[in-house]
């Protein structure tokens, strides 16, 4: 009971009992059509057998005188042949004439003198096989002149549908189980690959997703659940792989400001300093650990980007958040020699975060800041009927195209000697809470030239 379990097991026994079943049915049929007709062209023969006698009968002063006969007779050759027994009978019951092997059993008396015809089936006293029997009257000028008699054995019917239900006894088995052997085989072949993602998906663990099924790409169900199978291991994989590198990233990221502030300790412990060494001291250890706070916050933004998705139900205005973010960076911008423009049109809304949207346009503008040596920053916002579009261009260092696909990862920094401070972490958060809000965000960029950020977010 166990094995049927199997999809290939119930495959078989559903094909064979479908084959069974049919097979019962229409055995059933046959037999039933193929019986009636037989009785019937048995009838057919009896009567066709009376005609023939008909035929040698005469009549003298209205009694029966057969010219001929009936066991010699060329009109009832064909009758005897068959194996038919003929009587004849005239109207006071006594036989005239007879042929034929078959004893009746009757006893000859006036009942048999009928005026119409009838068949009856009644066993042979002798070997008990049933026998059909034909009574026909002879008609004379309207009274019954005598009765003719024909009988012939069911015994070769009998053996005909005998035979049959043999056949179909001894066939039917043999034939359901060959049906569910094929099913069966038929199941396994089908069902090979889905042992294999079975076989194959216990085995994966987390640390090794490289595997795949890699099996020949076929358009049927179990070809697409193979593919299916195989592009998620590599999404799987991917992320997997993602997540890693930023756990290692992270560390490493993290251990650079811990081992300045190790470094700090050590020298200041290796003597007596004097209380302004420590204060010298103090103020890099904060920087240190304003610089591992600003990280950690960051990750932290990052791990929660996935919830931020939920919480959108604000109106953030974002005419106004620009406006107030240009006044509060103008100074440094201007410290550095640079000019910040910001040309918004008054009482542009999205539907968002308010904190995660000012820190996606902060990281950006930050940038240009950052990475601009002289010249304008253009803060420039537009409603083009679908989206709110806010772009940030800048006259500064620009971005090589082989970066330009990488500046979103995480941790990724353009300048490896990492002369300027930064994680690289900025544009990736604000990517994150671009998507978190249904957005995007795209960059053109021209080494030397300057670069633009486009922010789009659905309205
Ligand atoms: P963080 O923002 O975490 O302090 P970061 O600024 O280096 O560090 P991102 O903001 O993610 O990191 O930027 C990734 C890199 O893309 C930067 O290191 C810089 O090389 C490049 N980049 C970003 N914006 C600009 C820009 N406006 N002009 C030129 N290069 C840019
Ligand atoms: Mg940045």
């Amino acid at each position: 009971m166990k094995r049927l379990k199997t999809l290939r097991a119930r495959f078989a026994v559903w094909t064979a009992g479908l084959l069974l079943a049919t097979l019962g049915g229409f055995g059933l049929f046959e037999y039933v059509s193929l019986s009636s007709s037989l009785y019937r062209s048995e009838d057919d023969l009896l009567q066709l057998s009376v005609t023939q006698v008909m035929g040698v009968i005469n009549y003298e002063n209205g009694q029966i005188a057969t010219s001929d006969n009936i066991s010699d007779s060329p009109a009832t050759i064909g009758s005897r042949e068959r194996g038919i027994s003929i009587r004849v009978l005239n109207q006071d019951g006594q036989v005239v004439q007879s042929t034929g092997t078959y004893v009746f059993a009757q006893p000859v008396d006036q009942s048999l003198i009928r005026d119409t015809a009838y068949f009856e089936t009644v066993p042979d006293p002798s070997t008990g096989i049933p026998v059909r029997v034909y009574y026909s009257p002879i008609l004379q000028s309207g009274h019954v002149a005598g009765v003719i008699q024909v009988a012939h054995s069911l015994a070769g019917i009998q053996e005909t549908l005998a035979q049959l239900l043999v056949m179909f006894l001894l066939g039917a088995p043999l034939a359901g189980l060959a049906a569910a052997a094929g099913g069966y085989f038929l199941a396994a072949r089908a069902l090979a690959p889905i042992d294999r993602i079975t076989r194959m998906a216990r085995e994966l663990s987390a640390s090794d997703l490289s595997a795949r099924l890699a099996l020949p790409a076929t358009d049927d169900e179990v070809g697409r659940l193979a593919q299916t199978f195989d592009g998620m291991l590599a999404r799987l994989d991917e992320s997997f792989g993602r997540e890693r590198r930023f756990v290692a990233d992270a560390s490493h990221e993290l251990r650079t400001p811990l081992a300045g502030m190790q470094a700090i300790i050590s020298v200041m412990r290796e003597e007596r300093r004097t209380p302004d060494d420590y204060e010298h001291a103090l103020a890099d250890l904060s920087d240190e650990t304003n610089r591992m706070r600003a990280l950690v916050e960051d990750l932290l933004r990052l791990a929660r980007g996935d919830a931020l998705a939920a919480k959108l139900a604000e109106k953030v205005q974002v005419s106004s958040l620009l406006e107030s973010l240009c006044d509060s960076l103008r100074s440094i911008a201007e410290q550095r020699g640079l000019a910040l423009v910001c040309d918004c049109p008054p009482g542009l809304t999205v539907m968002g975060d308010t904190d995660s949207l000012l820190r996606l346009f902060l990281n950006i503008l930050d940038n240009a800041l950052k990475y601009t040596a002289r010249g304008q920053i253009t803060v420039q916002a537009t409603n083009d009927g679908r989206f709110l579009r806010v772009s940030v261009s800048d006259t500064g260092a620009g971005i090589a195209p082989e970066h330009l696909d990488h500046i979103f990862d995480r941790f990724y920094r353009v300048d490896p000697s990492r002369s300027t401070a930064g994680s690289g972490l900025g544009l990736a958060i604000a990517l994150e809470i671009a998507h978190a809000h249904g957005g995007h965000i795209r960059v053109e960029s021209a080494p030397g030239e300057g670069s633009t950020f486009s922010v789009e977010l659905p309205l």
